[in-house]
């Protein structure tokens, strides 16, 4: 008998009838023996409805009193959805039982919206398991210390489903969405692309990070941090296929190197379209610069992402970075206020339609020249580069937004992503 978390995203939770066939699911691995927990997603266009009202009646803004009225009407998505899921589970004779994050209590800190997990009580759930029921824990919300309902941030009920496998101490977890694993890149971007049997923690992190919205960030680093066992696949298969077959089925995450495992030297391609390019023109070019700028947009507690400083020229520079495209034109007004007279720059400037196009493997360690196969590919496709950032594991460039498909395609084909690696 194992402990097993599911998490089912909004799409697999879409219908009344695909709730069903997920409580179908669930019923045939409870009765294979194991003990079951469900983390739910709202069903699918629900949290995007719900923030849309919010959205008609005021524009969203940086104020906590709204964010902590933007978390109250969002959590009531998945609340709906457990509660359905509970209700189809004991329509299939499953004894089961759903519980709000406050009621576990699934305890956070009190960024509304972006809500960081502290701790989780499994008390209530463990009792449950025992007597015997399949028990759903919503996704996406938490509480903090004054009692106030918070969520994760968008995509965040698969960290709600590793953080509740981590503090169980759970076998597995097991997130099933729309498609059947981890692509090389998004399929519906690239249809050739390849579902990678297994894909180390390290690579999903950064592919994570970089855009691929699969797996929502902080899921992984949980999954790494407590080195939960992970899989990613799908709840479209006949619910009563071989349950063997499908544990094994989909994407697994690994945490060391095996031998089994795929040697590619690039893994996978990331695209990210929810940043913006700021550009502080004619910067006098002298020591402290950098924290000048970038320390007032600190302060404003934006964040900050690939930064570029050119040579200077006649003792003056441009200093460029990006941020969320939410940040966008906060950052440009806090600019324009403060530190372009502060600094005696010339100007600032921005484009918002750009996008990050990113190569990841952790075969680029060991590899040269891979950043520069990506540079040329991009010239063959006439696609100018704004700025480059890499680490040991990934190499980014910022790009023209109305390239980005070209460029992920072009970029999957050099690099041979659609043939299994050697
Ligand atoms: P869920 O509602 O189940 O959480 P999401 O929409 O959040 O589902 O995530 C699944 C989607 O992620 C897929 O439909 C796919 O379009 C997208 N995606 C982006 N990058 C990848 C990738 N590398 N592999 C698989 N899916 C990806
Ligand atoms: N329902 C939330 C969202 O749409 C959380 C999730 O689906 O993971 O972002
Ligand atoms: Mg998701």
């Amino acid at each position: 008998m194992a402990l097993i978390v599911h998490k089912y995203g909004g799409t697999s939770m879409g219908s009344t009838e695909r709730i069903r066939n997920v409580a179908r699911r669930v019923a045939k691995w409870a009765r294979a023996g194991h003990q079951m927990v469900v983390v739910p997603s709202a069903m699918s266009g629900e949290t995007n409805r719900l923030l849309g009202l919010a959205k008609e009646l005021a524009p969203s803004k940086a104020d906590t009193a709204y964010n902590r009225e933007l978390d109250m009407l969002a959590a009531t998505g998945e609340q709906a959805s457990s509660a359905l899921l509970a209700i189809a589970l004991q329509a299939e004779g499953m004894e089961s039982v759903s519980y709000a994050g406050w009621q576990v209590p699934i305890r956070t800190n009190s960024a509304y919206t972006k809500a960081r997990i502290e701790s989780i009580d499994d008390q209530k759930v463990r009792a449950d398991l025992t007597a015997g029921k399949v028990v759903i824990v919503t996704g996406f919300q938490g509480v903090d210390d004054a009692g106030h309902i918070t969520t994760l941030g968008r995509g965040g009920s698969d960290t709600s489903a590793v953080a509740v496998a981590a503090a169980m101490k759970a076998d597995e977890c097991l997130i099933y969405t729309d498609v059947d694993g981890v692509y090389t890149t998004d399929p519906r971007v690239v249809p050739e692309a390849r579902r990678l049997q297994t894909v180390s923690f390290e690579e999903m992190l950064e592919m994570a990070s970089l855009g691929s919205k699969v797996l929502q960030i902080r899921s992984v680093e949980f999954a790494g941090k407590y080195k939960v066992p992970m899989r990613v696949l799908s709840s479209f298969t006949p619910w009563d296929i071989n349950i063997d077959e499908e544990a094994k089925s989909g994407t697994l995450i690994t945490f060391e190197e095996d031998e089994k495992m795929e040697q590619a030297v690039v893994s996978g391609i990331a695209f990210n379209r929810d940043e913006a390019k700021i550009s502080v023109l004619g910067v006098p070019d002298k020591p402290g610069i950098a924290y000048q700028i970038l320390g007032a947009v600190a302060d404003a507690n934006i964040e900050v992402d690939v930064i570029i400083q050119n040579v200077s020229k006649d003792g003056k520079t441009d200093f460029s970075f990006t941020v969320h495209r939410n940040d966008y034109a906060r950052t440009i007004d806090l600019l324009k206020d403060k530190v372009v007279p502060a600094l005696g720059a010339q100007e600032v400037a921005g484009d918002a339609k750009i996008c990050k196009v990113s190569i990841v493997g952790i075969g680029m360690r060991s590899h040269v020249g891979i950043a520069s196969k990506m540079f040329r590919c991009l010239s063959e496709e006439g696609i100018n580069i704004q700025m480059i950032s890499t680490s040991e594991i990934k190499t980014s460039v910022v790009i023209d937004e109305k390239y980005m498909e070209l460029a992920v395609r072009a970029l999957h084909r050099v690099f041979e992503l659609d043939q299994p690696a050697a």
